[in-house]
């Protein structure tokens, strides 16, 4: 029997990363650099730090992992949230030095995870699916992918979909043999681990209540203690309060939903003939993947509720959709999860006041892209590298305030109307 929400979610395994049991802040304390939000986005800047020789200190206001980051789909993937056009459209030809360096997180994630031993599989490729492309259209798109990041994205026709994965509703895909699924909460406690293990200090469940600038520095105000810090990254996301408030101000607050099936066997085997994550191209895209121990992840869907009513039963009918040989597995677990989107969907990684930073608003791509800011982060602040600059050119735009939900939803609904017709219109032609 499943429930919404639950906790732990699927990935807490007792073969995985544990849990890292830090102590809470307490008393008066000094840092060079304080780090507040221990999910990927902070950890990732604190690992940065700590690889170049500083020791920061990073304040979670629960557990590590605890928001999106312990409970996503696992997709690393190349790329920013924002589609590639639109980065391309607001940088010219800058454009370019971001996509390396999300390509350059990629291979960092996976050098990390080698190098200190994180616990969880690392599968190569992921294939995006898709539900309404041409066979000419998705070879324009693989070539188009291949020359922009410079690795060559396979084009798969729909023969070739099909002998992968049992199923008639994919009319061909395009493969990105460099990016990987993983464990996203291992790869969060790893990070904290790794972090820890440079000389770094970690603080769970010490919420920041204030930030108070103070000559030379900012003070980080918690329940039970104080943090003196001459430069402070705020990397909050819209779990917990951003103490600052600004950042707030530019994210709205987007929830999302995955689940896992029992362990399926060979009837996994049956229905999953290869080993890559998948996504398809609606616009609240359904994704999923086989897990090393013969589960099926299966994620999507957006709202603005954490446990929408039907939602277990409107995940359980999309997989059986896709798969319906599959169609009496149910959920084992089902869990949601928030994430902090933008409007232009790129990151806030910018300075806000002299020595206050953030690196936030990483939206539903932000398993490698909170690497890639950490890199840009870091090399900001100890060797004046301006990379950074580029993302703050997108600004902080207002995200709507309580007005931002309610626009959200319908533009989603929309949307999903918008493609549920057209796929009834595909369906229609093929008859
Ligand atoms: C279900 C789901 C599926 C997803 N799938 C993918 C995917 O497959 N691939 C991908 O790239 N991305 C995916 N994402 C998005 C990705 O998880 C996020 O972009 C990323 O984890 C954001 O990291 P973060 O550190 O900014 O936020 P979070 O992980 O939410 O961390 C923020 C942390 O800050 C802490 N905090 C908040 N306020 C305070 C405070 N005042 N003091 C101290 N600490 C505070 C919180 O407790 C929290 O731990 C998915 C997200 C969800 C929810």
């Amino acid at each position: 029997m499943s429930s919404a929400c639950s906790i732990p979610i699927y990935y807490d395994l007792p073969d995985s990363e544990p849990p890292i049991g830090a102590p809470a802040l307490a008393g008066d304390q000094d840092a060079e650099i304080a780090v507040v939000g221990g999910g990927l986005a902070g950890l990732a800047v604190a690992l940065s730090l700590v690889e170049r020789g500083v020791r920061p200190v990073v304040l979670e206001a629960a557990q590590v992992g605890d928001g999106a980051s312990g409970r996503n789909g696992g997709f690393l993937q190349l790329g920013w949230a924002a589609d590639d056009e639109r980065v391309e459209a607001a940088l010219g030809a800058d454009a370019a030095v971001l996509f390396d360096a999300a390509k350059d997180a990629v291979a960092l994630v996976k050098a990390r995870v080698a190098r200190h031993a994180i616990r969880t599989a690392v599968t190569p490729g992921i294939v995006e699916a898709s539900l309404f492309a041409d066979a000419d259209e998705l070879r324009r798109r693989a070539d188009l992918l291949s020359r922009r990041h410079g690795v060559a994205f396979a084009h798969l026709d729909r023969a070739r979909l099909g002998e992968w994965y049992r199923t008639s509703v994919y009319r061909g895909g395009v493969l990105d043999p460099c990016s990987v699924h993983l464990d996203p909460l291992a790869l969060t406690r790893g990070y904290a681990r790794a972090v820890l293990a440079g000389g770094g200090r970690l603080f769970e469940h010490s919420p920041v209540h204030a930030l108070v600038p103070e000559p030379g520095g900012i003070r980080l105000v918690t329940a039970n203690g104080r943090l003196r810090a001459r430069q402070v990254v705020l990397a909050t996301s819209v779990y917990g309060r951003d103490p600052d408030g600004r950042a707030a101000r530019a994210l709205l607050p987007v929830m999302t939903y995955a689940l896992v099936t029992a362990p399926l066997g060979r009837r996994l085997e049956e229905a999953i003939r290869a080993p890559y994550a998948v996504f398809d191209d609606r616009f609240a895209m359904g994704y999923w993947r086989p897990l090393p121990d013969g589960r099926l992840l299966w994620g999507g869907k957006i709202g603005l509720s954490d446990a929408p009513r039907g939602l277990e039963a409107a995940m359980l009918a999309d997989l059986h959709w896709v798969f319906p040989q599959l169609r009496d597995v149910a959920a084992e677990r089902v869990w949601s999860g928030r994430m902090g989107f933008t409007r232009h969907r790129m990151p806030l990684a910018m300075p806000m006041d002299p020595g206050l930073w953030l690196a936030t608003g990483f939206c539903g791509h932000g398993l490698g892209t909170t690497t890639a800011v950490g890199e840009l982060l870091a090399t900001a602040l100890l060797e004046g590298d301006r990379r950074i600059d580029l993302l703050a050119r997108f600004g902080r735009p207002w995200a709507g305030g309580v007005l931002g939900p309610l626009g959200a939803q319908l533009l989603y609904g929309w949307l999903e109307l918008r493609d549920h017709v057209r796929l009834r219109r595909l369906a229609s032609t093929a008859n």
